[in-house]
């Protein structure tokens, strides 16, 4: 189950994602929290440069691995839009952090780009579980889930 204060995070990532939307990026965002609530970094997508490695949630697990002791990145959380990709879910299982938010899942996302005839991305989706097994995951979250579709939708519709 999800707090007020982890909605509150989970909103903040849809915004993260909008503000990915309103700068020509694909609409992803998420927030590194630390055991005791603090906001800690944020980020949101930054593939349309070109280099379409840059995930917020890989720029979390390289900026908590510079930053934060390994007790710490295990009591962290992270709060992203997105389920996180195979690279991602992998750069968090190797950086030892911990619980992960998701406000809706790879496989909505993947259903909804389907409705929206975008063919399939290079890499595959997967459930983050499917590549860190011993992870705690919570989500999609309702409500939330459909404000990130609609980011989607409008990404793709934009000209
Ligand atoms: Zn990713």
């Amino acid at each position: 189950m999800v707090n007020d204060a982890e909605l509150r995070h989970l909103r903040r990532c849809v915004e993260l994602a909008n503000e990915a939307l309103e700068s020509g990026d694909e609409p992803f965002g998420s927030v590194l929290v630390s055991a005791d609530g603090a906001v800690l970094a944020e980020d949101h997508n930054r593939v349309a440069s070109g280099d379409r490695t840059r995930h917020p949630e890989f720029e979390l697990a390289r900026w908590a691995a510079a930053n934060m002791t390994p007790e710490e990145r295990a009591a962290a959380t992270v709060f992203t839009s997105g389920e996180h990709c195979p690279m991602c879910a992998a750069a968090h299982g190797w950086v030892g952090l911990g619980r992960i938010v998701y406000a809706s899942s790879s496989e909505q996302l993947a259903s909804w780009l389907a409705e929206l005839g975008i063919p399939s991305p290079p890499v595959r989706t997967l459930p983050i579980q499917a590549i860190v097994p011993d992870l705690v995951v919570e989500g999609p979250i309702p409500g939330l889930a459909e404000q990130v579709r609609d980011l989607h939708r409008r990404f793709h519709s934009a000209p």
